[in-house]
């Protein structure tokens, strides 16, 4: 009896928690927004909203703002975020650099930091780069108890539940706890971290392009191929936390067919992508593409070839996902994007089956992973812990 009210106990308190945070999404998402509204559009009473709109108002997270001038009776007071006074750091771990940002919840930028490293000598070589980003900007955060979290993006295999990364061939990280090393130095600021692939595809459904779409696909052809599949609004992991590895997925055979720094062969990244032809075929980008505009045979048939495969590959994607929106994004796609993913749109249409074939294409500019990492903060600081009810 005594177990079955713990129970009671835990359960209304994470009811509680779910509503608490979906009021706060819906001020983020729809604010200036009334408490009335707040109640129609969650269905809870005007009692329970009163509840949340004052446990929040306490803690600074939402203000009210003025309310306008209407005809007669009482006018509600519209609420909103605070989100001049919520703060988020974001760091984009890069073989190259580490660039941090500090930014406020109206992705204002207050501080930029960019650190060049030469290479790095072992596994806690990055660590020093990192604490030094992170304390220059701590210093101009302006008032502490605003500021919600560090997010990092990487490049590379990331168990984002448990904090540790997995593996990252060029930051030289195999299980290596970062999360953990960055909470014994820094106690009470929620640390996060995402792979560069998914935080785009998880930060564009909460203040980017794909806010409207509840089922999308992001492809990021860069220095290496990433990918985040969101399914009714929620990233798909895995069960190790790792899913989505686009990169790895096994296209090529034959004369083409590279081994892969993962261990097998054929994998999409071995030649799409900026690492990949570097590796594989020992040419850089920029090369590759004046050849094809020379129109030299060989790179024309290199082309052709990895245009084909990408388009299968995404069309397999495509007819298993039936996803509403297909995001490109990444280095490559910012220099080739314009004449390539007309040609990929055609291809992949042919491939897959009319059900679903009626998805839209988006492409954006890659952009500042450093901010992008902050976004994880946001969504982190927003998110329904829908993972709490399995
Ligand atoms: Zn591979």
């Amino acid at each position: 009896m005594k177990e079955m009210n713990m129970e009671h106990v835990s359960n209304s308190k994470m009811i509680k928690e779910i509503n608490e945070q979906k009021v706060l999404r819906l001020i983020y998402s729809e604010g200036p927004i009334a408490r009335v509204d707040l109640a129609k559009k969650t269905g809870l009473t005007q009692q329970a909203i009163t509840n949340i709109v004052n446990r929040l108002l306490n803690e600074n997270v939402i203000i009210e703002t003025s309310a306008t001038v209407s005809g007669g009776g009482r006018r509600p007071i519209p609420l909103e975020m605070n989100s001049s006074n919520l703060f988020a750091i974001g760091i984009e771990l890069a073989v190259k650099y580490i660039k941090g940002a500090l930014i406020d919840f109206k992705n204002n930028s207050i501080k930029e930091v960019v650190k060049l490293v030469p290479l790095y000598k072992n596994e806690s070589h990055p660590m020093e780069y990192i604490f030094n980003v992170i304390e220059t900007l701590l210093d101009y955060v302006p008032d502490s108890k605003g500021l919600k979290g560090i997010g990092l993006s990487i490049q590379g295999l990331v168990d984002s539940k448990n904090g540790t990364i997995i593996y990252s061939p060029g930051l030289g990280w195999r299980n290596f706890p970062l999360k953990e090393r960055l909470e014994i130095r820094y106690g009470s600021i929620p640390i996060y971290l995402e792979n560069d692939a998914n935080l785009l595809g998880v930060v564009g459904c909460l203040n980017g392009v794909l806010a409207d779409s509840k089922h999308s696909v992001t492809f990021k052809f860069d220095y290496g191929v990433g990918s985040a599949f969101i399914f009714n609004g929620q990233l798909i992991n895995g069960a190790n936390y790792v899913a989505g590895e686009f990169g790895h997925y096994k296209t090529f055979s034959g004369k083409y067919a590279k081994p892969c720094h993962c261990g097998s062969k054929g994998c999409l990244t071995t030649l799409a992508s900026i690492s990949g032809l570097r590796r594989n075929l020992g040419i850089e980008l920029n090369e590759l593409i004046s050849r094809i505009r020379n129109k030299d045979p060989e790179a024309l048939r290199l082309y052709a070839k990895i245009k084909c495969v990408t388009a299968k590959a995404i069309a397999n994607v495509v007819t298993l996902l039936n996803p509403e929106y297909i995001l490109f994004t990444g280095r490559i796609i910012d220099q080739v994007g314009d004449f390539v993913i007309p040609v990929l749109e055609k291809e992949i249409k042919k491939m897959v089956p009319d059900t679903c074939s009626n998805f839209k294409i988006l492409v954006i500019e890659t952009p500042d992973e450093s901010k992008t990492a902050a976004g994880l903060v946001m969504n982190y600081f927003l998110d329904i812990p829908l993972d709490k009810f399995y």
